[in-house]
């Protein structure tokens, strides 16, 4: 039997000289159900059969059949160390659909998983998985299912690396739950931690074995789903919980649950996080960045009544500080959930003007496409605000 590691010595003092893995070989062309590539461990008992899905959002247009071949390489040297052998057969090119940019739950069952074989759909944006909303970097939305949602990866605003947020979903999709809580990671070391950051890539042994199923429908012990979260009833956050928890819970959203009984005093005081940190004076340090923003505007607008809905539609127009798309896409979608909740005439007949690029244009700074894509977020969210949940 060879020694695996002694090959990976080999390798690593090769990259040194010649620049790491070597590439795939890779198929951009292969048709359905043939394979685009071989990647991974050959020392792996099995080979597990991926299939891959995207957006046709510009954004993704980079998820290429030969990235994606690499990632999932990238996946299986880093898992080798964690006692994982993992080898992919990507079977035919990368899918494109419409309709699958921006996930939430309701899209999410679109898709369905397939015994026997990983499906991986690359997204522009996860706004929704389970009970979490805001800005959330991967959904599997049934634990222990193969079938996991990766948002595109923002070298900027995501910390951890795509490799990490990959295998974190694949951890779900073999029914493994989060060993920590949002906003209390206590072992940010380990990749199925709630937040995961560049040095979370620890798997620990239990976790290990259970990647062997890695493809297969295995049935999860009894847990919140997408969230990864043993079943009980979900400790309420008190208003003073409310700021640390948005600022903690970064890459994986913010559940909803603990949250849904606070009032608008309380998400209002969210709004501090919204403050560009040079105009509010505030120092780089202090700026928590857009992934922050975003989860505070997602729950004042989820989740709000009036008063912080008239703020979420305040900020939403505003043309102060920089202008990020992303943000604004976010927030209107999550208005619209946030109708089911408390419907305010205001914020339908906001949604409604909305719906015009117009509107949106009336910033001259702001771009054709951009303004037709907040249009067709706000029609998106207006559905979504008169459909019944
Ligand atoms: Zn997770």
């Amino acid at each position: 039997m060879g020694n695996p590691f002694q090959r990976i010595a080999l390798c690593c003092a090769v990259a040194l000289l010649a620049g790491c893995h070597s590439n795939p070989k890779v198929d951009e062309a292969a048709a359905p159900g043939t394979v685009a590539c071989r990647v991974g461990d050959e020392s792996a008992l099995r080979a597990i059969q991926v299939e891959v899905w995207r957006g046709r959002e510009e954004g993704l247009s980079a998820y290429d059949t030969t990235r994606v071949c690499q990632q999932l390489q990238e996946v299986s040297r880093q898992l080798l160390p964690q006692g994982v052998r993992l080898r992919f057969e990507v079977m035919g090119a990368v899918q494109t659909h419409t309709g699958l940019g921006r996930a939430n739950n309701a899209t999410m069952q679109s898709i369905t998983a397939s015994d026997g074989r990983l499906r991986l759909v690359i997204v522009d944006a996860v706004a929704q998985c389970g009970d979490a909303a805001g800005y959330i970097l991967g959904c599997t939305p049934q634990l222990g299912r193969p079938l996991i949602y990766a948002k595109r990866h923002d070298p900027f605003n995501d910390r951890a690396p795509e490799w990490v947020i990959w295998a974190h979903e694949m951890g779900h999709a073999v029914a493994l739950y989060h060993p920590d809580a949002p906003g209390m990671s206590t072992v940010p070391e380990r990749i199925m931690t709630y937040m995961p950051l560049p040095q979370s890539r620890v798997l620990v042994s239990h976790e290990s074995a259970n990647f062997a199923q890695l493809g297969s429908v295995i049935s999860p012990p009894r847990m919140q789903a997408a969230l990864g979260q043993p079943p009980g009833p979900a400790a309420r956050i008190a208003p003073e919980q409310l700021l640390p928890l948005v600022q903690g819970a970064g890459p994986h959203g913010v559940p909803l649950g603990p949250l849904v009984h606070l009032g608008d005093a309380a998400l209002l005081s969210l709004g501090v996080l919204l403050e560009d940190s040079a105009s509010a004076g505030g120092t780089a340090s202090s700026d928590p960045g857009w992934p922050v923003r975003i989860n505070a505007l997602v729950l004042m607008a989820e989740l709000g009544g009036d008063g912080a809905q008239a703020h979420v539609r305040q900020y939403l127009t505003r043309q102060v500080g920089p202008d990020n798309l992303d943000i604004r896409l976010y927030g209107l979608s999550a208005l619209g959930r946030g109708q089911r909740r408390h419907p305010t005439q205001a914020s339908l007949a906001f949604l409604q003007q909305a719906t015009e690029a117009g509107f949106w244009c009336a910033d001259a700074r702001r771009s054709a496409g951009d303004c037709a894509a907040l249009a067709d977020a706000a029609s998106e969210a207006l559905r979504d605000a008169q459909s019944r949940p």
